[in-house]
């Protein structure tokens, strides 16, 4: 049994017997971690954070012995974002982000990346932003690449012929396919346009592009693939179009 303090983004709160919690958060040094914290709807609490979700929070918790599900002791409130939920469409976004998340990420893989790209996000859109669909499609693309499962661009996704940023879109296949490797799939679409250019170049990005071309693409093509990726329609996933 160890214990540990790490800094926590809450991803998913669900109210647990009478006056406990159970929570999903993305941690700094832990990754994604699913915990337990007593006491908390109780009307005097010790402990100063809710854990509601989309707050950034200090946590100090124990490994228990028999599950994945950790003894949350502490958690101190650092961030509440007041001005992410003050517009409905900024709040929106940030719903879809950490649902993206805890879709795409296993449990207790520690990646201090992602931590980073989320919290990095939630302070951009508690800030004024010039395209909240480009804060978005930024975030999809730099995470399905820090998990390591991205849209294949660059080369077909039957043969790995290159290249193949003109062929044809194939969710199915997870990327493009060239006109060869139809038969994978006789529904992929063609490509019209530079739309594949610019994903690219959004993942190549530090931050988001606020000036695209493609961006309604963009977001129908991610939420596509995230769809297939999670096997599942995600609930937020049309507020950010
Ligand atoms: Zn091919």
């Amino acid at each position: 049994m160890g214990i540990h303090t790490a800094d926590a983004i809450v991803l998913r709160r669900y109210p647990y017997r009478e006056t406990s919690v159970l929570v999903t958060c993305l941690t700094d040094r832990f990754g994604k971690i699913k915990g337990l914290v007593k006491g908390l709807r109780v009307p005097v609490s010790r402990h100063r954070s809710a854990m509601e979700p989309l707050t950034l929070n200090r946590l100090v918790f124990y490994d228990t012995r028999s599950s994945s599900l950790h003894l949350i002791s502490q958690c101190d409130l650092l961030e509440a974002f007041p001005s992410i939920q003050r517009e409905l469409e900024v709040a929106r976004v940030a719903a879809s982000c950490i649902e993206v998340v805890d879709a795409v990420l296993e449990p207790e893989e520690p990646q201090a990346d992602i931590f980073r790209l989320t919290r990095d996000t939630l302070n951009r859109l508690a800030g004024s932003v010039p395209s909240l669909p480009s804060v978005w499609i930024h975030f999809v693309v730099r995470l399905l690449r820090l998990v390591g499962f991205h849209p294949q661009l660059d080369e077909c996704t039957g043969c790995s012929r290159q290249p193949t940023r003109r062929g044809f879109w194939s969710v199915g296949q997870g990327g493009v396919v060239c006109e060869a490797c139809l038969h994978h799939d006789p529904s992929a679409e063609p490509i019209e346009g530079d739309w594949v250019d610019e994903l690219v170049g959004c993942g190549e990005s530090d931050g988001p592009v606020w000036t695209l071309q493609h961006g309604p693409m963009l977001v129908r093509r991610l939420n596509e693939f995230l769809s297939w990726r999670v096997e599942r329609p995600l609930k937020t996933i049309r507020s950010a179009r």
